[in-house]
């Protein structure tokens, strides 16, 4: 049984959103939620990281980042750099989330690098990993993750302590699939065991579930014992269905 720790109800808005929608947005999580009893973040587009850091600003809600670059600085158009994200106040950076790896060619090294960037600069990294559903057809989904979250305990050594895993199954992303409780808790226990095998302090790990989490599905999924809490895209768009997943969460 894993230690109880505070879950991580975590918002992936993607490319969505707006000047006008994300003020609405925000404003109506943050009326909402009061004080909420887990930890609450928005992973918001690099050009809206100011509007959300001023509008965020001495509330619980934490801000987020939904990429990284792997390098530091210098001639790489169109990246944003760790410092960059350090300078706005942000708290989180999602690495390696599945459209990442699938339409812009992430390898698990370069997740890794990233994963090691933010870290540096005192930004926790959200390690996402997961499989397809062919990998899962042909019975690779433990080998699949295991290999992803691997890479990254290979750069970052002790510091695995302080990063957050998402099991994303590629084929709940979007969909509406989710993955059976069951199916996601199998999954967070390889997971939780590779953590133990590789961290000094692994109980504070948390490992969070993504792909088609919603209102309704929160609650049976959070009552996991290996789930720590959620990485939301679709229904983070909506306040009063994120509300509620942090409602669930408590
Ligand atoms: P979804 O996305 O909740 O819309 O399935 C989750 C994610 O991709 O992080």
């Amino acid at each position: 049984v894993s230690m109880r720790k505070k879950k991580l109800i975590a918002g992936n808005w993607k490319m969505n959103g707006s000047l006008a929608a994300n003020d609405a947005l925000l404003r109506a999580v943050l009326a909402g939620a009061g004080l909420p009893g887990c930890d609450v973040a928005v992973a918001v587009p690099a050009p809206y990281l100011a509007q959300a850091q001023a509008l965020l600003a001495g509330s619980p809600v934490a801000l987020a980042a939904q990429d990284v670059s792997q390098h530091a600085a210098g001639a790489f158009t169109g990246e944003v750099g760790a410092a960059m994200l350090q300078d706005f106040g942000v708290r989180y950076c999602l690495v390696g989330h599945s459209e990442r790896r699938q339409y812009h060619g992430e390898t698990d090294a370069a997740v890794a690098a990233k994963a090691q960037r933010a870290l540096a600069a005192g930004i926790t990294p959200v390690v996402c990993v997961g499989e397809t559903l062919a990998e899962r057809d042909a019975g690779q989904t433990a080998a699949v993750v295991r290999r992803q979250l691997a890479a990254v305990v290979h750069v970052v050594g002790h510091c695995v302590s302080e990063i957050v895993v998402a099991y994303e199954p590629v084929w709940a992303i979007g969909t509406g699939q989710t993955a059976t409780p069951a199916q996601a808790q199998e999954v967070h226990a390889v997971l939780r065991a590779q953590l133990q095998a590789a961290s000094a302090q692994p109980a504070g790990v948390r490992i969070v579930y993504g792909g088609s989490m919603n209102a309704a599905n929160a609650a049976e999924l959070l009552a996991q014992p290996d789930i720590d809490g959620g990485l939301i895209g679709g229904a983070s768009l909506k306040a009063p269905d994120f509300l509620r997943i942090i409602a669930a969460a408590a």
